[in-house]
């Protein structure tokens, strides 16, 4: 991708489904902005939202209540993200059940990343799942979920090579993943490559585009040589003397992800899921660009057995 192509299709917002994902609060005001963004993001009426979940019991009381009241006080379908680390099968189950109890039918299988950090050696909890395909098996075995799990273009930091990456995603997908939701990008070659060879494995599951608006380019740059992603020449200098300038940094960071969005879009993309930041300006925009409108919010639907 090195220029810019505008669609100009009317109808292009019709076909176009979004989903966007949140990570849960840490302070009273990062709650507050949170449920700013989720206000702002609402009418928008995305496929589903998500909300990560980390390491350690207190980041999974705060995924559950951030989902609980997403599940109380909007039209939002929640997705729980759920992770394998530091914990036995059977606290994994009991969260899983939890979060159906609470009318969650959506979820994240994911490993995760050691507590130590991404890059420090993951090792299982000895009682525990090993990575995401077993955390797939387990969920389906205990209930008809719809459940999307990771995917990676430029292959997970500790696949060795494509072919051991695809055949976790292959076996992610046989245990009875729905959808995968990719790690961030800025290569849109890379991701129609790595969609491609997943096809030819036999994967046909949506493998869907994982967009992260640049809200900060000095961070973003930072944590893409943990993750694995590829930051071109060309996406740094388009930030490159913005660090102290964030007005003209939000610009190009929107114009940026429209740039990609809409040029998947002409690839043929139909799904796109956010990394917001919990923040709502830069994918109301991208939303804006690609043709998706604000529609009425319908009244909150309450899970009948929620606190
Ligand atoms: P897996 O898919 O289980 O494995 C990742 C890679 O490790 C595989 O590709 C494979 O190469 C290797 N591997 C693992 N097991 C084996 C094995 N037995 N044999 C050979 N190779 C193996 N992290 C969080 O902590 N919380 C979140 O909410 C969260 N949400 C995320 C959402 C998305 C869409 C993505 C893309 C990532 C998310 N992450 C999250 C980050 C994720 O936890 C890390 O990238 C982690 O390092 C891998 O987790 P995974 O589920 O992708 O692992």
């Amino acid at each position: 991708m090195s220029q810019f192509r505008l669609s100009r299709r009317p109808d292009i917002g019709e076909k176009i489904r979004v989903s966007f994902e949140f990570f849960p609060p840490k302070t009273d005001d990062m709650e507050r902005k949170l449920w700013e963004t989720v206000q702002r993001l609402e009418p928008l009426a995305p496929q589903f939202v998500s909300v990560t979940y980390g390491a350690g019991g207190s980041t999974r009381e705060r995924t559950e209540r951030t989902v609980r009241r997403i599940l109380n006080e909007t039209s939002l379908t929640p997705t729980a993200h759920m992770t394998c680390v530091d914990a036995p099968r059977s606290e994994v189950d009991a969260v899983i059940r939890a979060f159906a109890d609470m009318g969650v039918r959506r979820f994240v299988a994911l490993r995760g990343d050691p507590a130590e950090g991404v890059g420090a050696a993951y090792r299982p909890h000895p009682d525990g799942y090993a990575n995401g395909a077993e955390l797939v098996a387990a969920m389906r075995a205990i209930g008809d979920f719809d459940i999307s799990v990771s995917a990676y273009p430029e292959k997970h930091p500790e696949s060795p090579d494509f072919a051991t990456d695809i055949d976790m995603l292959k076996r992610k997908v046989d245990n009875g993943a729905t959808r995968a939701i990719t790690q961030f990008f800025f290569d849109n070659d890379v991701y129609e490559r790595y969609v491609e060879r997943a096809r030819r494995a036999g994967i046909y599951i949506p493998i869907v585009p994982g967009v992260l608006p640049v809200h900060n380019f000095k961070q973003v740059a930072n944590f893409t040589s943990r993750c694995g992603t590829h930051v071109p020449a060309w996406l740094a200098e388009r930030f490159e003397g913005l660090d102290n300038d964030p007005q003209t940094h939000a610009l190009v960071a929107s114009a940026v992800a429209a740039e990609q969005v809409l040029d998947l879009v002409e690839r043929g993309v139909g799904d796109f899921h956010f990394y917001t930041m919990n923040r709502a300006d830069l994918a109301v925009a991208i939303c804006h660009m690609i043709g998706i409108r604000a529609q009425p919010v319908a009244a909150s639907m309450a899970a009948p057995n929620a606190a």
